[in-house]
């Protein structure tokens, strides 16, 4: 194969020497990195220019493309639906015909007269729809967010790629206010200021395509905040645009859990630099909807509700920040050739979604248990949480297959059960695996030894992996695999508590004050467009101790007028309700306006819970020790 490539190179050195006359050869496309820039100070109705500089093609015509699904999201995106104005320009800067392919696609004939690319990249933070996953919007940790204070610049959405120059190196250049906060995960080469003072052009350099999708940044009126933990520079930035929350009021909560998550790692991670980029929605029209995260090798982006207390704020965060970090691990590290060959265009998808968001997802969990930071009831409690919201999704649908199809219904709307079942198929291998090797062995063992043996640069056989887990570990994880992860067959829970002395039992559990059991106590009524508290609300404790009964309007919230329009903003921040917190619930009982004023208390309900057994043996004592405490 060697040869042939020579050959073919002498072939094309040959071809550029002889139009060495017209051009010089430094220039070509293929030799130098594609220049692109991003103008935050001109903004067109909500729109930020684009420009993209090549060099000089040799080819007749090049295709130019935007992603179409980004790494992670596992939905369609088409981030070339969110682009205005295209334009190609020659050397003499006329237009030239661009022929536009499918929604994320360019071509250009005659490419050796193009000089560069314009076009206008539209905000998609103000088009999402409520709930964010599973619709055919970015979800906006992936999103692109312009507003005059701020910017939220996943570079997916503004710069693209050529077919033919996948490998190019990129300078990026972005023209901002002087006085913008920047903050980038992506290398700084160099800035410069105008002559009038008010502008700065920083620049950037990006190895190649991967790194302008691999680190998003954030511009505006930000607050960062650097600190170390251990060997890690970890850099926060936030923007809350009311000053609710701020990097300062952040910075001990992700200290106190990266340090204990670099414990419980132990030597799996080798990152000296990891950026947390959290935008605050302030719940209004045109923010951000959908709530949550994206990973990236050594960043996450955070899109939360700013209304929320600083209490779950802290909470989410930890819980949030944890799982993105513990991508490190997978699947940025152990990963499939699907995602290590990733075509942003046309991706193929792994089997394996209950590692990369399964087993993320359950570490972000089990940490906090093994650390020190939740004990072992909390644990129990979010367990039965994810096993109860599982039931919610098809329970007999094999995993392998729904992940390997996730862009089409009917897999797509079961995708979210990946941080549910996916954590607790986690779970029950962790179990199998300390099991098999007398409390020795257990998921992050079998995690270190796959980076090990495979990584950032190397990765698995889709088909393989699972036979290769199964040699590498026990026979009873071939037939948990067979059975309930390439097979249909659900989880009976029960079976691996019981190892460990375990067991789901009724009783009276701790609740909280929008869902029990996996399902709310308030409906809708979208003729009235009221929301009310249903039945089940006097199966909850602490409204059934305040009088709520059943059919009760819920007028306003802590002064916010209850609406179908923010029902799910405002219902959210009653999810993250702690006790202790004062309220203020105005209630409309036919006609009779209720007040209930007081401080939030624990709240239970009837319900199932992990118990632990009266009568385990020490045996699974032991085994349950060495699960929860490594
Ligand atoms: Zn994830």
């Amino acid at each position: 194969m060697n040869t042939r490539i020579l050959s073919v190179l002498c072939v094309a050195i040959l071809m550029a020497s002889c139009n060495s006359t017209k051009t010089t050869q430094n220039d070509l496309a293929i030799n130098i990195p594609i220049e692109t820039a991003i103008d935050l100070v001109n903004i067109n109705e909500d729109r930020a220019p684009v420009t993209i500089n090549p060099g000089r093609f040799t080819t007749e015509s090049v295709t130019y493309r935007l992603p179409r699904v980004v790494q992670g999201t596992y939905e369609l995106n088409d981030f070339g639906k969110y682009v205005d104005d295209f334009k190609a320009l020659d050397y003499e800067g006329n237009e030239m015909p661009v022929v536009k392919v499918d929604l994320n696609t360019w071509t250009i004939a005659d490419a050796k007269k193009l000089d560069k690319i314009t076009y206008l990249v539209n905000d998609t933070f103000d088009i999402e729809v409520e709930g964010g996953i599973g619709k055919d919007e970015p979800f906006s940790p992936s999103g692109v967010n312009i507003e005059p204070n701020n910017y939220v610049l996943n570079l997916h959405g503004f710069i693209g790629y050529f077919d033919s120059l996948k490998n190019s190196q990129y300078k990026l250049d972005i023209a901002a206010p002087a006085d913008f906060v920047r903050s980038s995960a992506l290398q700084t080469v160099g800035s410069s200021t105008s002559e009038d003072g008010k502008t700065i052009t920083t620049s950037y350099f990006a190895p190649r395509y991967f790194d302008i999708t691999d680190n998003p940044m954030m511009f505006g009126d930000l607050e960062v905040e650097e600190f170390q933990v251990g060997d890690i520079k970890i850099v926060l930035s936030v923007y809350s645009p009311n000053k609710v929350h701020s990097a300062a009021s952040l910075k001990e909560t992700i200290f106190k859990m990266m340090q204990a998550q670099k414990t419980y790692l132990g030597d799996i991670n080798a990152t000296p630099r990891y950026d947390i980029f959290l935008y605050l929605s302030d719940g209004k029209e045109n923010s951000a909807k959908g709530f949550g995260a994206l990973e990236h090798h050594t960043s996450t982006v955070v899109v939360f509700l700013e209304s929320m207390s600083e209490e779950s704020l802290a909470e989410n965060m930890t819980h949030v920040v944890a799982h993105e970090f513990f991508h490190i691990v997978t699947p940025l590290s152990v990963h499939s050739e699907d995602i290590h060959y990733f075509d942003y265009n046309n991706p193929t998808f792994s089997k394996h979604l209950w590692m990369y968001e399964g087993v993320t997802e359950y570490f972000s969990v089990l940490f906090q248990v093994d650390q020190g930071l939740d004990d072992d009831t909390e644990f129990y409690k979010k367990i039965m949480e994810k096993i109860e919201y599982s039931k919610r999704y098809d329970d007999a649908m094999s995993f392998t297959i729904m992940s390997e199809n996730v862009l089409k219904e009917p897999y797509k709307s079961q995708y979210i059960n990946v941080y549910q079942k996916g954590a607790l198929i986690g779970m029950c291998i962790d179990i199998l695996m300390r099991e098999g090797s007398n409390g020795q062995r257990g998921i992050l063992s079998l995690m270190k030894e796959l980076t090990n043996k495979y990584g950032k640069n190397k990765p698995f056989e889709d088909d393989k992996i699972i036979d290769e887990i199964v040699e590498m570990t026990y026979p009873s994880l071939g037939v948990f695999f067979s059975d309930h992860v390439v097979g249909d067959i659900p989880i009976d829970y029960n079976k691996f508590f019981e190892k460990v002395g375990l067991e789901i039992g009724e009783g009276r559990v701790e609740t909280n004050y929008i869902l029990m059991n996996g399902a709310p106590i308030v409906s809708g009524d979208p003729e009235n467009g009221t929301i009310f508290f249903s039945e089940a609300v006097l199966e909850n404790s602490f409204w059934a101790d305040q009088g709520v009964k059943p059919n009760d309007v819920i007028k306003t919230v802590d002064g916010s007028e209850m609406t179908m329009a923010n029902a799910n903003t405002i219902l959210g921040e009653m999810f993250n309700w702690n006790p202790g917190k004062e309220i203020e619930v105005k209630l409309d009982r036919e006609g009779e306006e209720i007040v209930i004023k007081t401080t939030t208390t624990k709240t239970y309900t009837n319900g199932a819970g992990i118990m632990e057994k009266e009568d385990a043996t020490d045996a699974q004592k032991t085994l349950r020790e060495a699960w929860l405490k490594g």
